[in-house]
């Protein structure tokens, strides 16, 4: 590498040597062994506001967040003042406290659509439990997800669908059977004909369509115009449900998550991440009436020993009440458009094939000039280019997700000037790259 700065991740390569003698890969997810670059993890020790600390004692701009939670910087005051004085208080009851009620009035006032909701541990819980309330509510069992999105790793939802055509779900994933992903259909996303035609074919067998709003988990995909308008259309016509996995984009893109951007009402939605400012939190919820199906209140059954857990039920609700303050939203757009208008700069200036998407505080450089609009598009992504990328960005002491396939985050706690850095040293990496 031409980097005058070699990093040293010596501390980092022990540890994980020693990891992966106990823990499958050395992780407890896949994606945190940077296997998506080619190489191997950074052991991280501690953060503080927009840095993140590892521990061979490099520092880095952090724009991973933890996957998304951290959109106020670590060790924020009031949130790591709530969860110290919930921990002394005592760390979980399996009871009722005070503050599950308030997480859900501040969810449910900033998202209109959601009238009720149920607190769980994580995204996986939130998206399972979501379509067995909208299985319980319809009295049908087909299931309709998009090809490239992620909804967690329940059995049904691991489904990768074949090429333009629907298909019945083949599972992603030895140890699921084919039983168990037979009734989740897969689309293409933003296949408006796809959608169409899978109505027409099943249209009195499906339960929901679940979509990421943006779809997150291939890159950054935006919608296309009338995408999400015709998923309402369409399941309203035939009594399914449309169910919105906000766990990426809720309290992110909007206040409101991204149903408040596009101003579609969806009967079920799912949150993670910043609803729990840190700690494992998931959540499902919707109209009232949809609701009703959830046990006790009605048969749905749906349970969890630490769901509502009061040190994270204290970080979301700190983390909340920080985000719905006027401005916050404002500000952490204008802090976006300055990076993604310098990186689309940068792109110009230097001639690169890449583009950048952005929506509020999330982007991706996708290493491709062609547009993306679905898996397909995205996978013709320079994987080896952005590898390259990626580790001279770690040796100039930027953090971000080891994968083409991830969004990148930004956090209220990153300055403008930090900002402006970054866009020079893509611009030197992209230059020394060309
Ligand atoms: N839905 C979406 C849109 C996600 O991005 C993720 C995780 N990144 C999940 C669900 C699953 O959440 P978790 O990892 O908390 O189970």
């Amino acid at each position: 590498s031409a980097s005058e700065r070699k990093l040293n991740l010596s501390r980092s390569r022990a540890l994980f040597q020693e990891a992966q003698q106990v823990m499958p890969g050395g992780v407890n997810s896949p994606v945190r062994a940077f296997r998506g670059v080619g190489g191997e993890p950074v052991f991280l020790e501690r953060a503080e506001g927009a840095y993140l600390y590892d521990v061979d004692g490099n520092r880095y701009l952090d724009f991973v967040q933890s996957w998304g939670p951290m959109i106020l910087g670590f060790g924020y005051p009031s949130v790591l003042e709530a969860v110290t004085e919930a921990s002394k208080r005592g760390f979980t009851f399996g009871a009722p406290t005070q503050a599950e009620t308030e997480l859900a009035r501040l969810v449910i006032e900033s998202v209109p659509s959601v009238e009720m909701i149920r607190f769980v541990n994580s995204g996986t819980e939130a998206t399972m439990s979501a379509l067995r309330v909208a299985r319980a509510y319809t009295g049908r069992s087909k299931i309709v997800k998009f090809t490239g999105c992620y909804h967690g790793h329940a059995d049904m939802l691991l489904v990768q669908a074949g090429s333009g055509v629907a298909t019945l779900g083949l599972p992603d994933s030895p140890g699921v059977p084919s039983e168990t992903t037979a009734n989740t259909l897969s689309v293409p996303y933003n296949d408006k004909e796809a959608i169409k035609q899978v109505f027409q074919t099943y249209a009195n067998e499906i339960a929901a369509v679940i979509v990421e709003p943006v779809a997150a988990n291939m890159g950054l995909v935006l919608p296309v115009p009338g995408f999400l308008e015709l998923l309402r259309e369409l399941t309203t016509k035939h009594g399914a449900l449309l169910i919105f996995d906000e766990v990426m984009t809720g309290f992110r893109v909007a206040l409101g998550g991204m149903q408040e951007r596009v101003q579609i009402t969806p009967d079920l939605t799912c949150f993670g991440k910043i609803i729990g400012g840190g700690l494992p939190v998931g959540a499902y919820g919707g109209r009232r009436e949809i609701m009703q199906v959830v046990a006790p209140l009605g048969p749905m059954y749906q349970a969890g020993t630490l769901s509502g857990n009061p040190l994270a039920m204290a970080s979301g609700i700190a983390t909340l009440k920080e985000l719905r303050k006027p401005g916050q939203y404002e500000l952490l757009e204008q802090k976006s458009q300055l990076l993604g208008e310098g990186i689309a700069r940068v792109l110009h200036d230097t001639n690169t094939d890449a583009q950048i998407t952005r929506i509020g505080a999330m982007f991706c450089l996708y290493f491709t000039r062609e547009p993306v609009h679905n898996y397909a598009d995205a996978k013709r992504a320079s994987t080896e280019r952005f590898a390259s990328y990626f580790w001279e960005m770690l040796e100039r002491g930027y953090y971000l997700p080891p994968s083409q396939f991830e969004s990148c985050f930004l956090s209220l706690a990153q300055e403008e000037a930090q900002l402006q850095e970054m866009v020079q040293s893509i611009e030197t990496v992209l230059r020394q790259q060309a």
